[in-house]
């Protein structure tokens, strides 16, 4: 690995050199999404001049290009969240895709009437509503583990909540909204006692910290490519093979069949079993470009220094007059949720816009959590690997000088 270096590892991403209303551009938008590095970009551009093709290997040239490619994503994928095998990685369109996959063809076939599905308070909406949808359909009951005023997952609730019936419980390993790490391998290990399939929401872990299938022995994990340095519109569900195995496909068509017959259709093993018709050939190549990229630098050097940071970033925000951080976690990750007095979370988001520093301004699509903390929304600044001491000095200066001018203007 090179040694970590936040400034230049920020030149390697050619949209942070550009200027917004004059000012350099501080992307601090990270939980949203990630910018992507130079190397990605260059892949996938590569991919269209030189190996564009349906994967049909035997097809021809190109078609074997293309699907070694896809293949050679595949395989970066499965050493990145250290899977035991590539059938254990499906390509799909993101976070909310992978849950609804799993909600569907995992859900209908196990999940029956009064049985329970388990989340906490912390989660995503893409996290909330397929169970809502699942339980409607299967007459299940969703139960919801709750947080404490730090907005940490109360563990002796949730064990409290978990029975014979918890067919499935799905969590958040680090939460969106407020930043909460959340003791993932506890929870797995506490609901596999019980004998319940576990679902690891990573979307907001991988670009932050090393994420091991293996050691969490979670059944199914997933995430967005576009929130780890990859492209939009590509994700991954990792299962584990007896739990895919089992599994009856979700989308007919294309690609996922062995054989088909109008009496009778035999489907392909996993993966290909849960990827009917074209996917996103292209995108998954450059995702796997993303985790190359990601080795060079190595996601335990990712998070010792944004570790720093965060410590950095918690003190400056704290020295901000009418600041409140929503959230202080034992353990978080990345993202800071924020309430300035007598200021409207929009209102900062566009004064923020304005001095070239990008926040989300909003409820992050995740409503529950925040109305726990009494809030409809928030200003939510978010870290990553390429944001550098200077853009919290510039964001910690930038709040000052707003809450100031709010309290000069309320006198
Ligand atoms: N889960 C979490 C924890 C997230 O942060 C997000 C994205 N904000 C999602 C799920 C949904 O991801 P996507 O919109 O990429 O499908």
């Amino acid at each position: 690995a090179r040694p970590f270096d936040a400034a230049s590892i920020r030149r390697d991403f050619p949209i942070l050199r550009q200027y917004v209303h004059g000012k350099p551009l501080i992307w601090l938008d990270n939980a949203a999404t990630t910018q992507k590095p130079q190397a990605v970009i260059d892949r996938i551009s590569s991919f269209y001049e030189n190996e564009n093709s349906n994967i049909h290997r035997a097809a021809h040239t190109l078609a074997a290009r293309a699907t070694d490619a896809y293949e050679a994503a595949r395989e970066k994928t499965r050493r990145f969240i250290n899977a035991p095998s590539t059938n254990d990685i499906i390509f799909v369109r993101g976070t909310t895709e992978a849950i609804n996959l799993i909600a569907q063809s995992y859900g209908r076939r196990n999940v029956k009437k009064g049985d329970e599905i388990l989340i906490t308070w912390l989660e995503h909406h893409a996290n909330i509503v397929p169970w809502q949808m699942l339980c409607a359909e299967t007459g299940a009951i969703l139960k919801v583990a709750p947080v404490d005023d730090k907005g940490q997952v109360r563990l002796d609730e949730y064990e409290k909540l978990l029975s014979r019936r918890t067919r499935i419980v799905s969590f958040t390993m680090v939460a969106n909204a407020i930043g909460t790490v959340t003791p993932a391998k506890d929870m797995i290990d506490m609901a596999h006692r019980l004998g319940s399939c576990v679902i690891a929401d990573a979307a907001q872990a991988v670009s932050h910290m090393p994420v091991d299938v293996q050691a969490l022995d979670c059944d199914f994990l997933v995430f967005s490519g576009h929130k780890v340095f990859g492209p939009t519109g590509i994700g991954v569900v990792y299962g584990k093979q007896q739990v895919l195995e089992a599994m009856p496909p979700w989308q007919g068509g294309g690609n996922m069949i062995a054989d088909v017959t109008f009496e009778k259709t035999i489907y392909q093993p996993p993966p290909g079993r849960f990827e009917a018709g074209t996917g996103n050939i292209a995108d998954a190549v450059g995702l796997g470009a993303a985790f190359d990229y990601l080795d060079t630098i190595g996601m335990a050097n990712i998070a010792a220094y944004e570790h720093e940071l965060l410590i950095y970033a918690t003190e400056g925000l704290k020295s901000v007059p009418g600041l409140r951080i929503i959230g202080c976690a034992d353990e978080k990750a990345g993202v800071f949720s924020l309430v300035l007095d007598g200021c409207r979370s929009e209102d900062v988001g566009a004064a923020l816009d304005r001095e070239g520093i990008a926040v989300r301004s909003g409820h992050h699509c995740a409503q529950p959590i925040l109305r726990r903390f009494g809030l409809e929304t928030t200003v939510r600044p978010s870290l990553a690997l390429y944001n550098t001491f200077d853009d919290i000095d510039a964001l910690v200066a930038a709040l000052r000088r707003i809450s100031v001018s709010q309290r000069f203007r309320a006198r």
